[in-house]
């Protein structure tokens, strides 16, 4: 059961709106949501096993409700947590969220969790960026900035990153850009929504090349082209499941993350190995349980407030876009940083 006074604001959000927080041992994300994204989480798991395996851990749902009705609060869990927790808020300062007010969070595996510093990119997906239920003067500003980003020409823009600079203030030249900043307790660099907006299809090579290579933290070519790799491959494999998928998905998004600590990232590869040679040793030895390693690098898809299962309509080709062009300048990165 989860400790209400245990919640914190999560501090590792790349892009999204406030209102985010997270449990005291940071495993869980617990959200603001819509109904859709309720009704998505819980039945990907057995409509889609595939897909589902690139989606966060779905824990369940929250009601967070105000003093003045703490008496009402109640929570449901899903699958993967079988008893229930409840929890009422003395103050709802972070939580006056827009969609909370309303409704109900969700509960999530904190995608992030496990890295020691995890360097994180938000990519929104799609050049359409709202459903069908959507009024026409949202439509009309959603259309305007997919149209002046690279939402439109390929499919997604880079809606936030943060990346670990190794502790120490390195920004040499930020003056008058407000689209980064330092995060001074934690060390991270933050890359705002306005950052993504700035690239064009032509450039936006050099946005993920910032992301991945941080030489003030020592992340080195290597390690970036190693990431990049993994990256690729989960990507294809995403690519693949949503071929054959028949859903629409509205502003979705691709977060990606990887290890931003050089010593974690070394210690990470190497149990990684020996982790795949006991396995190899004890296939049928089914005794003794090997650990999971810690994590190199993960792909997830986040985000679906505007999400819904569409059979008959065939593949989401504005979702596709995106995914094509992310590996699509992914690769152009793994050719530039030298690796096969
Ligand atoms: P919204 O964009 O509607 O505010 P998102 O689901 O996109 O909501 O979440 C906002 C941000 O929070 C994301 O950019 C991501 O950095 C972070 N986030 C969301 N869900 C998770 C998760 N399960 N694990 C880790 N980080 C998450
Ligand atoms: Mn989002």
């Amino acid at each position: 059961a989860l400790d209400p006074s245990s919640l914190v604001t999560f501090g590792s959000a790349a892009a999204g709106h406030d209102g985010v927080l997270s449990d005291s041992s940071g495993t869980l994300v617990i959200k603001p949501c819509t109904p859709a994204e309720i009704a998505f989480y819980e039945s990907a798991n057995t409509s889609h096993p595939d897909l589902a395996a690139y989606m966060p851990l779905y824990m369940g749902t929250l009601q967070l409700s105000a003093p003045d009705a703490a008496a009402a609060s109640t929570a449901s869990t899903g699958d993967e947590v079988g008893t229930a927790a409840s929890l009422a808020l003395s103050d709802p300062g972070p939580l006056k969220g827009k969609k909370l007010d309303t409704g109900v969070s969700i509960v999530l595996e904190n995608v992030a969790a496990g890295f020691r510093k995890p360097n994180i990119m938000d990519i929104k997906l799609g050049a359409r960026l709202y459903d069908d239920s959507t009024k026409p003067e949202k439509r009309a500003r959603l259309d305007k900035v997919a149209a002046e980003t690279t939402s439109s020409s390929l499919g997604f823009r880079i809606a936030g990153m943060r990346t670990w600079l190794g502790g120490e203030d390195s920004m040499a030249e930020r003056d008058g850009d407000d689209t980064i900043s330092f995060e001074a307790g934690s060390g991270y660099k933050l890359f705002n929504k306005l950052y993504g907006r700035k690239f064009a299809a032509e450039n936006v090579v050099d946005a993920f090349r910032e992301y991945v290579l941080v030489p003030s933290a020592g992340v080195s070519k290597v390690q970036a082209a190693n990431c990049v790799q993994r990256f690729i491959r989960d990507l294809k494999d995403l690519q693949q499941i949503f071929e054959k998928i028949e859903s629409r998905m509205y502003s979705a998004s691709i977060l990606l993350v990887y290890e931003g600590d050089p010593d974690a990232y070394a210690a990470a590869t190497k149990a990684e190995t020996e982790y795949s040679a006991q396995e190899e040793m004890q296939e049928d030895d089914e005794e003794e349980e090997e650990e999971a390693p810690p994590k190199i690098a993960v792909v997830k898809l986040i985000d679906f407030a505007h999400a819904s299962w569409t059979p008959g309509q065939g593949p989401d080709e504005n979702l596709l876009q995106g995914v094509r062009s992310t590996i699509r300048i992914m690769e152009e990165l793994a050719a530039e940083l030298g690796t096969s």
